[in-house]
């Protein structure tokens, strides 16, 4: 039986990040079902950065991660962990009052943005329907993330403290053997005194597995294809398409077109697959608002933003619980907030300051305790 201090279930971007700041100050272990780490909602995600997203914590949770993101510790990527893209948020004829009001309201915390014509729109991204757009702006503060590189960044650094990652090891039935947890997996059993949910959409099922009640934190199934692009249009500089009510976005993706209706649709947690009704809304969007030709689908995805009732993350250890630590709830926002999350967690963990930034930004890190959601 191998012994660790800490077993993290999930082997996506939650568990990954916190196992590489945890590992230096505790032994570890990631326990993760699927072969391959990164296969549910970490490697289907949009991988985009932005500063501005959903609530003021989250804007804040940004920020810190972009620290980290801007200047990772020596050797942790070879490459630049994000390129900025800018982005444009557009509105259709109906919607312009809307684009004026969302303008207005942004620009008094973000300086940088930019009031476009609709010719600009276009100059800016060529591939603009003129029939769609009559209303424009530009944000600059959007970033594609490197997540193939975030996460073998976290893992090498992991795994350079000595963390052990366990693969194709469903957690099922757990026993308590004196003060610790005993897990069956692939490598054989595992020993831990403290465990960390970082299940993504499975999080209230594993508290479920260990005795400890569901605290509402519910998947929601998100949608993309990619399309070609047009001969001439540079996938590079193309920056970001945002409908004013995020009805859709689409980005560049790997040379092509990425459409997202931006659904949210609850689901179970499961190996989700794209509904058919949501690809074609991704590429309706792509001809109604661009001048792309949809004559094929690429590729469609799907995959789960996982919510907590009030939408924050839940970051902390179980009421009268210390052997059991949340990490869960990271929504559609926890590949950019990966660095200050996991950072956060194993400082809970450890027991050591706050990471830096959290004071400055005014969060109280107990905002996102799971007691909060505890019946
Ligand atoms: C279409 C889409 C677009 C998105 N775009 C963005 C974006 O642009 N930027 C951004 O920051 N975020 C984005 N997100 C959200 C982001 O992907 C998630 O917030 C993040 O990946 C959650 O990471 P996680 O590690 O919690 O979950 P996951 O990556 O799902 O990892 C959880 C892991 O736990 C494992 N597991 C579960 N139960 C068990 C068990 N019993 N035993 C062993 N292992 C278990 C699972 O197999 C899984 O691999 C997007 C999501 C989607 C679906």
């Amino acid at each position: 039986m191998r012994e660790f201090d800490v077993a993290i279930i999930g082997g996506g971007i939650a568990g990954l990040s916190l196992a590489y700041f945890l590992a230096p100050h505790r032994s570890v272990a990631v326990i993760e079902r699927e072969d391959g780490l990164g296969y549910h909602s970490t490697g289907r995600s949009a991988a985009e950065f932005v500063l501005r997203y959903n609530a003021p914590e989250v804007c804040e949770l940004a920020a810190i991660s972009k620290v980290f993101f801007d200047r990772p510790p020596e050797g942790f990527s070879d490459v630049a962990l994000l390129k900025q893209r800018g982005g444009v948020m557009i509105a259709n004829a109906e919607k312009t009052a809307r684009l004026e009001a969302v303008f207005a309201e942004e620009s008094a915390v973000n300086p940088d943005l930019k009031r476009l014509t609709v010719d600009e729109a276009i100059a800016l991204v060529p591939i603009l329907r003129r029939d769609y757009v009559a209303g424009a702006f530009y944000d600059p503060n959007f970033w594609d993330i490197e997540v193939d590189n975030l996460m073998q960044g976290y893992l090498r650094g992991a795994r350079r403290h000595g963390a052990a990652i366990i693969e194709r090891s469903d957690v099922l039935a757990p026993h308590r053997k004196d003060d610790r947890w005993v897990l069956a997996t692939s490598a054989g059993d595992v020993s831990a005194k403290t465990i960390v949910n970082a299940a993504g959409g499975w999080a209230d099922p594993v508290a479920e597995l260990f005795g400890l009640a569901p605290i509402g934190i519910v998947p929601h199934r998100r949608t993309a294809i990619t399309v070609d692009l047009p001969d001439g249009i540079d996938a590079l500089t193309l920056p970001e398409i945002n409908e004013i009510d995020e009805d859709f976005y689409m980005k560049p993706e790997g040379g092509r077109l990425l459409s997202s209706p931006a659904d949210a649709t609850p689901c179970e947690p499961a190996d989700v697959q794209p509904e058919e009704i949501d690809v074609a809304w991704a590429a309706h969007y792509v001809e109604e608002a661009t001048t792309v030709p949809v004559r094929r689908v690429f590729k469609s995805w799907a995959g789960m933003r996982s919510f907590a009732p009030d939408r924050l993350p839940v970051i902390g250890f179980a009421r009268e619980r210390p052997d059991f630590f949340w990490l869960a709830g990271q929504g559609g926002y926890g590949i950019l907030t990966s660095p200050a999350l996991g950072a956060l967690a194993a400082s809970l963990i450890v027991g050591t300051a706050t990471p830096h930034g959290f004071e400055a930004a005014s969060l109280d890190p107990s905002m996102f305790s799971p007691v909060r959601l505890e019946a």
